[in-house]
């Protein structure tokens, strides 16, 4: 393996073994596989990392259940998992910033660096964009090799458990932050973790109200215990007149976190005239949208948001959770190891726990 040795001068090269355990999605099918296959090298700008705790996220379920989106995009087989945080063990031999022993987390896009988005300030929406653990092998591993400018540099004193779940919250961030907050209602759509996270990131940035709304009452629970002023249970109250009475006329910002056709055409009905209307959450398929009378007539603005703007939403990321203005503490409810994958996708598909950390 190539390093750099004269910038690692005085640290201990970590003997690193010639195997590992890794789930993988072995076919194209449903399901996921523990096995033990080779520790990755990294090329001349990759790092080696070792894994010291990952986080399960929806974008996994959808791998493991082999839904319509993945089957359109995977290619079998392929090492899972794409929220991690862990510790440098090797780095490429033209690696300039990182060294031995940096505690670390990753960007998930590997973006090009030379499309128009890349070079107008967009890289998150870069036109040829390969995602880890999705396009390329991910992090429900022991070892994980990872671009060197996709590494984030982790304060000492932030919990290693804490470390994955900055991926999430970074999703959370782009979209409660893209536009103004301090002194708004806000609501948020669906209350999977990244939902959850987004009232965090709302009460943390002075929102007036941050109302969550579920079907889950375990995630509403949750959602109420990270910030959201109000949880409706969308199956046993009318959500859009429960709104309405809190917020007459509206809440100025509307995160939809659902990816639900109908959930986000009631919540057109919860959002002011004049009002932001930013979605993170992606239908499985299209969706019909009332454009003339929820949009344009009442000249909402409707934003797309996708990743994490690179690098800036992961410094906003770092300084809630450096400050503690956001803790991670009641989001991370399940700790397991990467054999018992089946179990992790279980509870995450029945909605009944907030972040699980799958420790290699
Ligand atoms: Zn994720
Ligand atoms: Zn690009």
């Amino acid at each position: 393996m190539a390093m750099t040795m004269a910038a690692n001068e005085g640290v201990a090269t970590p003997a690193i073994p010639e195997t590992m355990k890794a789930v993988i999605k072995p076919r194209p099918e449903p399901g996921g596989t523990l096995i033990t296959t080779a520790v990755p090298t990294p090329g001349p700008r990759e790092v080696l990392v070792k894994v010291k705790a990952t986080t399960v996220c929806g974008t996994d379920v959808h791998l493991y259940t082999w839904d319509a989106w993945s089957q359109g995009r995977v290619k079998p087989p392929l090492i899972m998992g794409h929220e991690l945080g862990g510790e440098v063990v090797a780095v490429g031999e033209q690696v300039k910033t990182a060294k031995i022993g940096d505690r670390v987390s990753a960007e998930t896009h590997v973006v090009c660096g030379h499309c128009y988005q890349c070079r107008t300030g967009l890289a998150h929406v870069c036109a040829n964009t390969t995602i880890l653990g999705v396009d390329i092998p991910g992090c429900f591993a022991e070892y994980v090799v990872v671009p060197e400018e996709n590494l984030w540099f982790n304060s000492p004193d932030l919990p290693m458990e804490w470390a994955p779940v900055q991926e999430p919250l970074g999703n959370a961030v782009h979209t409660v932050l893209a536009g103004d907050v301090a002194g708004r209602t806000v609501v948020v759509s669906g209350c999977g973790p990244t939902g959850i996270l987004a009232c965090a990131v709302a009460k943390a940035a002075g929102a007036g109200h941050v109302i969550a709304i579920d079907l889950n009452a375990y995630r509403l629970d949750l959602a109420r215990q990270m910030g959201a002023t109000l949880t409706i249970k969308a199956d046993e109250e009318d959500a859009i007149a429960r709104v309405l009475k809190e917020v007459p006329g509206g809440v100025d910002i509307v995160c939809e976190m659902s990816g639900n056709e109908r959930a986000m055409n009631s919540a057109f009905k919860m959002i002011r005239a004049g009002g932001r209307y930013s979605i993170l959450g992606l239908p499985g398929k299209p969706v019909t949208l009332d454009v003339g009378n929820d949009i344009v007539m009442r000249g909402v603005t409707v934003q797309g948001i996708t990743g994490r703007k690179m690098m800036d939403t992961w410094y906003q990321v770092a300084n809630l959770l450096n400050s503690r203005r956001i803790d991670l503490t009641p989001m991370i409810t399940h700790h397991m190891s990467l054999d018992q994958i089946d179990e992790a996708m279980a509870l995450m598909i029945s909605g009944n726990c907030g972040k699980i950390v799958l420790t290699p």
